[in-house]
């Protein structure tokens, strides 16, 4: 795989492509979750861009921006291995040049939940976003269910800002266990590992509910409650919300999103499912 770390011969990559261009923007320290999206490209796009930044933006003061693992002969590989054409590596200046004064705030998609309990997370995410997207202009760009607030947020931006980038859904990658992969699982120790599957666990036992009749969206998110306290997580969040909107439902009488957040040691998992009635 090629690599480019200058805007400039991004820019000129690009206006050299006159293919279909799908997108994987990525924090980098590849795994199976992220080669699937470079994989669903590769297979939809006749040019696939990986971009590995890890943006400042985005990281709450207290949260993990200078320890966050980075690897990138790895990541290079990985790519190539899965498919990808290029991977940009925009340095730090290029993407917010001095005197950098512009951000993209997007509405209620945004609001809630992650948004709650990171300020600004999404403001740093939509700024980024929208300018790997104009640095990149691809017709396509894949993100992670994994992160299904972002993938909302970034279809809003995408709709609103008329960027004219399809954005193309991909389904979490979970380990055997069920807990979805991610970067920051290599922060789990050997005692907290197993029971990190408690967010995978919740998330079945409330579909597994609502097959069984249960349409009380509080009682659905209790049962998401439970299997995280069971393992001695801390919960932060389970709501069963609309898929779309990210509000929250009183009742699940039609395809909802059940969304998990809980805390074990100094690691905070994410995680959520569909939730289908019968
Ligand atoms: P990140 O590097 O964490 O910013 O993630 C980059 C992209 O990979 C985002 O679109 C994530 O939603 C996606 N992603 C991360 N983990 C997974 C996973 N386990 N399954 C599917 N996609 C994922």
């Amino acid at each position: 795989v090629d690599l480019i770390t200058s805007l400039s011969e991004m820019r000129r990559w690009r206006n050299e492509q006159a293919e279909t261009v799908g997108l994987v923007p990525t924090m980098g320290y590849l795994h199976e979750g992220h080669t699937s999206l470079i994989r669903q490209a590769r297979s939809e796009c006749s040019r696939v861009v990986v971009t590995l930044f890890v943006n400042p933006t985005q990281f709450g003061p207290s949260e993990d921006f200078a320890t966050y693992p980075r690897d990138m002969a790895r990541d290079r590989q990985l790519a190539a291995d899965a498919g990808a054409d290029l991977m940009f590596a925009p340095a730090t200046e290029d993407v917010y040049p001095p005197g950098f004064a512009t951000y993209v705030e997007v509405g209620p998609p945004a609001s809630r939940w992650e948004g709650e309990r990171r300020p600004g997370h999404f403001r740093g995410v939509a700024t980024v976003v929208t300018k790997l997207f104009t640095m990149t202009r691809p017709n396509r760009a894949y993100f992670g269910e994994k992160d299904y607030q972002q993938l909302q947020v970034v279809r809003r931006l995408s709709a609103d800002l008329n960027l004219g980038v399809d954005v193309v859904a991909c389904p979490t990658v979970r380990e055997s266990d069920g807990l979805a992969l991610s970067s920051r699982n290599v922060y789990l120790t050997p005692e907290e590992r197993p029971r990190a599957v408690g967010l995978y666990r919740g998330l079945q036992a409330a579909q597994a509910a609502l097959s069984e009749g249960e349409r009380d969206a509080r009682r659905l998110e209790r049962c998401i409650a439970e299997e995280i306290a069971a393992r001695g997580l801390t919960l932060d969040y389970a709501a069963v919300v609309d898929p779309i909107s990210l509000e929250p439902l009183d009742r699940v009488d039609r395809p909802a999103r059940a969304l998990v957040t809980a805390r074990i040691g100094r690691v905070r998992l994410i995680d959520n499912a569909p939730l289908t009635p019968g």
